[in-house]
Parts: structure tokens; C-alpha cells; sequence
């Protein structure tokens, strides 16, 4: 393959941007990826900086993925004891939307659970 703008110089690479072979005038080196001289830099900087983003909250998910369903198992127990003490029972609106919230809390977790287990 040769150089898209210079057809006579063989390329060494190809922009990240519009696949076009590039000659080591045409090319700049980003460090990760190479791109068209002054033309697709940014285009390729920037897709760099989205795949590099969402590699880094895939990392993090994992170790946050209980919080969502803590949160509601927690709001769950709140709702459910308040019905149950304050009304001495647990037929009530407010106990029944504790009960509500600890089963969405069960059902995220073991969403998560699944989900995370087929990842790794
Ligand atoms: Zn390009
Ligand atoms: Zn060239």
C-alpha cells in the first residue's frame, strides 16, 4: 500500500480516522494510533479518549456494582420498619414499598451477579 496523498512513497500505516495509507510525512504518531498529518489528529485524539474513558468505568463497575442494590435494600428496610413499627403492621402502604424496594434491590443484585459472572 502507498501514501493516499504522496502515491509514489510507501505508507507505514493507516489513519485511525479514514483508513487511508500514510508515507512518515503524512503520518502523525499519537502513541497510540497513527493519523493523517494535521487533518484527522483531533478525530483520532478524541475516539482515543472515548474508548480509554469507557475501558476505565468498565473497571470501575465492578467494584461499585452493590451499591445500586444496597442503596435499595437499605430504603427497603427503612419503608418496611417504619410500616411495621409506627402502624404495628405490615399491611400498609409504606411497608409495601419497603417490600418492593428489597425485591428490586434482590433482583439488581442478582441481574448484576449474572451479568459480571458471564464478563469474567
Ligand atoms: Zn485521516
Ligand atoms: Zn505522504
Amino acid at each position: 500500500m502507498n501514501c493516499f496523498n504522496h502515491p509514489e512513497k510507501h505508507a507505514v500505516g493507516i489513519c485511525k480516522a479514514c483508513q487511508r495509507g500514510l508515507c512518515p510525512d503524512c503520518a502523525a504518531d499519537l502513541g497510540h494510533g497513527l493519523a493523517c498529518k494535521e487533518r484527522h489528529e483531533q478525530e483520532v485524539s478524541a475516539l482515543h479518549s472515548i474508548v480509554d474513558q469507557s475501558r476505565r468505568i468498565h473497571s470501575v463497575t465492578p467494584r461499585t456494582r452493590n451499591a445500586a442494590p444496597f442503596f435499595y435494600g437499605f430504603m427497603g428496610l427503612v419503608f418496611a420498619g417504619y410500616g411495621l413499627f409506627e402502624r404495628g403492621s405490615m399491611i400498609n402502604l409504606s411497608s409495601v414499598m419497603g417490600m418492593g424496594f428489597i425485591a428490586f434491590a434482590i433482583y439488581i443484585y442478582i441481574y448484576n451477579k449474572k451479568i459480571y459472572a458471564a464478563q469474567v
